[in-house]
Formats: structure tokens, C-alpha cells, sequence
């Protein structure tokens, strides 16, 4: 017998169909951004549509052709938003590149990508400088800002000006409608280990994970929202809001590189922010800074929080002092970057407000489109018993089948392992306990670092807590606490491990606590437990 097929429009899933809905249906929403010339620019969806068809002529007339690499140094912006949408909607690959990398790396990952054109912010017009002789593929430095703000002289030769190029087009450019498995952006890992990786994202993998991502389990936004990302453009797209905001019809208020807590605070006031989106590391600044301050929002209502383990007491103070519900998330660039998120279902109302807690403050349930399990080292799956903890591994539309000229896939039997340890509860919320090399092996036993952390942030003199393994004698690692105090408070080692007595077992409480002035960061605002690990490789644990 004869299939019967389908009889539904074949549309091929384009990014460039995000910013034409946009623009369309929600022509006049405003588009704010906090420039780094240090000035507030307003626009609509119809503005950013319109030029970003001009970014895109442009580009074409620079010699771009289907498939180059563009890449971008660039904060969270409108003009980043027009290469974006330039780029991928005229069959280019926008290339985000993480500013705070190590130079050699940026230079590095420019090659490896052979990006042709490189569109960067005034802010890094000194290390292109530098770097621009060893960037060997890349044609084209164009820096994103007007004539006026061009520097007089400079070591780049040939420096393009941005808004020169998208003004001297007319914007008659009909998007192109082509294969929706085509490269649409890539962004590398941070290369903790190695050299990164680069994660090559399709349209519609792009746009799949938008839809889901603005799934009222994931960041439910809609077009009364008024959606701020702190997650910075240059990792991971943002985590996909520059697309489901678009999808959305969301009004966006992009900060540019004003992240400290009275900047944002300031932008969240006055523009009214409904949503954000942002790594704890964020959050602690703005805290401090409301709290000093004894302010209130007004409009902010939600946030995800996610990138490493939100701790519990920042969920905490965030719902009970501020009014913000704060949805746990967990995810990576391997994922584009969403996984899971943390809300509730609908049997957990009535449970009791801190068992609610208790669930929420977990890395949460799948959404649509990602499979997940936990599996031991001999590939057997574990149970979903909340207790059981095992490497986790994910499938799924928008989960990575093989790196940028990787030789082989890291897929294992169909499955992506995330290099996390997890477990799954009856209720399929997952938790992180920890990555597979954080992780503290005492005695055969498995510490988790993030627990340790927690429960460290919790105290109300502490600022910010690491926990990692320190070599021992007898246990082989065992938990060393370093803690960065709050201004002004005092707490000293006895004082702190109390601390940890009934909240953890015995045996898991660290053996040493060390105060610091700063704890390293990566380049996308985690804790970097291996330089840490580094510094305190001979550290005399007074247990040892
Ligand atoms: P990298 O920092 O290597 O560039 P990603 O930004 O992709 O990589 O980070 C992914 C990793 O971050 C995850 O594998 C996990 O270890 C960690 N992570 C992300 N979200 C969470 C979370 N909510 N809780 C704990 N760990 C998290």
C-alpha cells in the first residue's frame, strides 16, 4: 500500500524567519541598548530586521560568500544582534568569540574557525591590535561603532567602520530560504582541558531550542515580557534569547559591558525588566549592591539562573527578599545550551513550602526535545531514585553529534556524555553533584563540591565559596574550603566548620578552610577549580 504522506507546507526552519516575525508582528517593541561609548540606544524589531538585511549586503559586498566564517568580539547589543541575524540569515556562520579567553586562545580559535571577517567593540580594539597579524584568515577588521568614535591611527591596517558598511546599503535583500541542517553560528568551548572545541549549531537546531526555550517550563516568555540577558552574546548565544525573544515579540534591554550591580540595577529600573538571565557569579554583585543599598526592584519578576549550581541560599534571598522566582537551570554548550530546568509540577502545590524548596533548588526536568539518563562506568543505566548518581548523559535535536573538524564523534552508543555526575529523582528532576573532575574521591567514597558549597554559602558571612580536593596521605583528596568573606564580616575556621556539622556527614565535612581576597573565574564567570587545584597542589592539610 502506498504511504500516505503528510500534506503540510515543507517550510525549512530559517533563522532569518525569527527577526522577520519579529519585525512584523511586533514591529514598534523597543530593543534598548547601553552602548560601550556609554550612552543608552533605543530601537524597534523593525530597525534591527531592516538592518540587519544592510549587515548582511554588506557583508556579501565584502566578499562573503555561503558558508564563511564571520566572527564576533562583541557585548550583548543591538549591533551584535543585527550580525547575528546579518550573518546567519544570508548563509554565513556567525562566529561569537569569548572575549575574556587568553589572547593566544582568541587567535587560536580565529584560525581554527578561518573566520574572514572579524566585527569587534571599541573595548578590544588594543588586543586586536596585537593579535591582528597572527588572525591569518581573517580578510576584514571591521570595528562596531560610528565615524566618530573611529580611532585617529591605529596598528590595524585597513580598519572598517560598522556603521559606515550597513549605512551605505539600502536594505533590499530578500532573506534566502535554503537547508535548515545549514551552519548557522559556532561557539567554542572554554578549553579547561586542551584546546577548545567548537560547537557548530544549525538553523534548526537554533530554532528548535528557541521554541523550547520559551516554553512556560523553561523561561516562559511572552511579549509582556521585558527580557534583559546578562548571559553575555559571546557564549552560547546567550543561552538562545537573542532568537525566543525574537520568537516571543519580547521588549530587549541589552546592558553592554556595564555588568556591575548598579549599572544593572540602574537598567532593570528604568526599562522596566520583567525576566534576566545570568551565571550565579552575576547575581552576587547585584545582590550586594541592592542590599547596600537597601533597594527593591520594581518590575523584575524572574530569572534563570544557571552555568554552574545556583546555591540554595541565593534562591533564597533573591524569592524571599526581592520577589524574584528564580528557575534553576543546567546546561552547556555541547546543548545550545539548554537541558533542564526547575518548576514545579502540578502534585508538588501541595506539598510544604520548604519541600517545594527542596525541589527547586535541583538542576530540574528535561524540556521537550532532550532525553537524559544516568549510567555507571560500565554503561548500565541507574535508577531514578534520587539517591543512585551516575555520569549523565543527554540526546536530542539541539545536543552536539560532532565538534568542528573533530575527528570522531563524542557520542557513546547514541548518547552525549556530558563529563557531569547527576542524579534523577522518581519525579525526573535531575541534580548535579558535581563534574566528573571536581568531584572529591575520599577513601573510595565521592564527595560532592557543589553540596560543600552550598552549604558554605549559606553562612552569612561568606561572599563566595569554592570547595576542592587537596591530596591526603591516608583518603588520597580530601575538601579544602576556600571562602572569600563578605565585606566587613568575620568568621574564622573553627566557626565555619561548625557550621557544617548536621548540615552533612561527618566524614564529608572539609578538613581546612583557607580565606581569600579573590577566587579565579573562567571565561564565562565559573569558579576555576583547576587553577585552584593548581595553586593549592602542595597545600598541608593539618589532617595530612
Ligand atoms: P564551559 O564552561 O566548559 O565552556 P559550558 O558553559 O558549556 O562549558 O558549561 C557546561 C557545564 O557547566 C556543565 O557541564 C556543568 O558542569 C556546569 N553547569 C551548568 N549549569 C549548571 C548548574 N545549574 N548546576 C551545576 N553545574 C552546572
Amino acid at each position: 500500500m502506498a504511504q500516505l504522506m503528510g500534506q503540510m507546507m515543507q517550510m525549512p526552519l530559517m533563522i532569518s524567519s525569527l527577526i522577520t516575525h519579529a519585525a512584523r508582528h511586533f514591529g514598534d517593541t523597543e530593543i534598548v541598548s547601553k552602548r560601550v561609548e556609554g550612552d543608552l540606544h533605543r530601537y524597534t524589531w523593525a530597525d534591527a530586521e531592516l538592518r540587519s538585511r544592510k549587515v548582511a549586503q554588506a557583508l556579501a559586498r565584502l566578499g562573503c560568500r555561503a558558508g564563511d566564517r564571520v566572527a564576533t568580539l562583541g557585548w550583548n547589543g543591538y549591533r551584535h544582534l543585527e550580525i547575528y541575524y546579518g550573518t546567519s540569515g544570508s548563509q554565513l556562520v556567525c562566529h561569537t568569540i569569548n572575549p575574556r579567553l587568553f589572547p593566544e586562545q582568541i587567535a587560536w580559535i580565529a584560525n581554527d574557525a578561518e573566520d574572514t571577517v572579524l566585527c569587534f567593540e571599541l573595548t578590544f580594539l588594543p588586543l586586536i591590535e596585537k593579535l591582528a597579524d597572527s588572525m591569518k584568515s581573517v580578510r576584514h577588521f571591521v570595528l562596531m561603532t560610528d565615524r566618530a568614535h573611529m580611532p585617529a591611527s591605529t596598528g590595524i591596517p585597513k580598519l572598517l567602520c560598522y556603521e559606515e558598511l550597513v549605512e551605505a546599503e539600502d536594505g533590499r535583500f530578500d532573506w534566502p530560504e535554503f537547508d535548515e541542517n545549514t551552519a548557522s553560528s559556532i561557539c567554542y568551548t572554554s578549553g579547561t582541558t586542551g584546546n577548545p572545541k567548537g560547537a557548530v549549531y544549525s538553523h534548526r537546531s537554533t530554532i528548535l531550542h528557541a521554541y523550547a526555550a520559551a516554553l512556560p517550563d523553561a523561561m516562559s516568555l511572552s511579549a509582556q515580557d521585558v527580557v534583559l540577558p546578562v548571559v553575555p552574546m559571546f557564549h552560547v548565544n546567550a543561552w538562545g534569547l537573542p532568537y525566543s525573544a525574537a520568537l516571543s515579540g519580547c521588549k530587549v534591554v541589552f546592558p553592554g559591558p556595564h555588568l556591575d550591580g548598579k549599572s544593572l540595577f540602574e537598567l532593570f529600573e528604568s526599562e522596566k525588566v520583567s525576566f534576566s538571565a545570568g551565571v550565579p557569579t552575576v547575581w552576587l554583585g547585584l545582590l550586594t549592591y541592592v542590599k547596600q543599598n537597601e533597594l527593591k526592584f520594581s518590575t523584575f519578576r524572574r530569572t534563570v539562573i544557571g552555568g554552574s549550581a545556583c546555591p540554595p541560599s541565593m534562591i533564597r534571598t533573591l524569592e524571599d527578599d526581592y520577589g524574584v522566582t528564580v528557575i534553576h537551570a543546567w546546561g552547556m554548550t555541547e546543548l545550545s545550551p539548554l537541558g533542564t530546568l526547575s518548576k514545579l509540577k502540578a502534585k508538588h502545590f501541595d506539598l510544604p513550602k520548604e519541600q517545594q524548596r527542596h525541589i527547586l533548588e535541583k538542576q530540574g526536568k528535561v524540556i521537550y526535545g532532550i532525553d537524559m539518563k544516568i549510567i555507571d562506568d560500565n554503561d548500565a543505566e541507574l535508577p531514578w531514585d534520587g539517591k543512585a548518581s551516575g555520569n549523565l548523559v543527554v540526546r536530542g535535536p539541539w545536543v552536539i553529534d560532532s565538534y568542528y573538524k573533530g575527528p570522531r564523534s563524542p557520542l557513546v552508543n547514541g548518547w552525549f556524555p556530558t563529563g557531569d555526575v547527576a542524579t534523577i529523582d522518581a519525579d525526573a528532576f535531575m541534580q548535579i553533584t558535581d563534574r566528573s573532575k571536581d568531584v572529591i574521591k575520599s577513601g573510595g567514597e565521592w564527595i560532592s563540591s557543589i553540596d560543600l558549597e552550598n552549604i558554605a554559602m549559606a553562612h552569612p558571612a561568606v561572599h563566595e565559596a569554592a570547595v576542592i580536593a587537596c591530596r591526603h596521605p591516608k583518603w588520597d583528596e580530601r575538601p579544602l574550603l576556600v571562602i572569600i568573606r563578605k565585606p566587613g564580616a568575620e568568621v574564622g575556621r573553627e566557626e565555619m566548620l561548625q557550621f557544617y556539622e548536621g548540615r552533612i556527614a561527618k566524614w564529608q565535612i572539609p578538613d581546612d578552610v583557607v580565606f581569600v581576597n579573590e577566587i579565579p573565574h573562567t571565561a564565562t564567570g565559573k569558579i576555576q577549580k583547576l587553577k585552584l587545584r593548581e595553586l593549592y597542589k602542595d597545600y598541608k592539610l593539618p589532617t595530612s
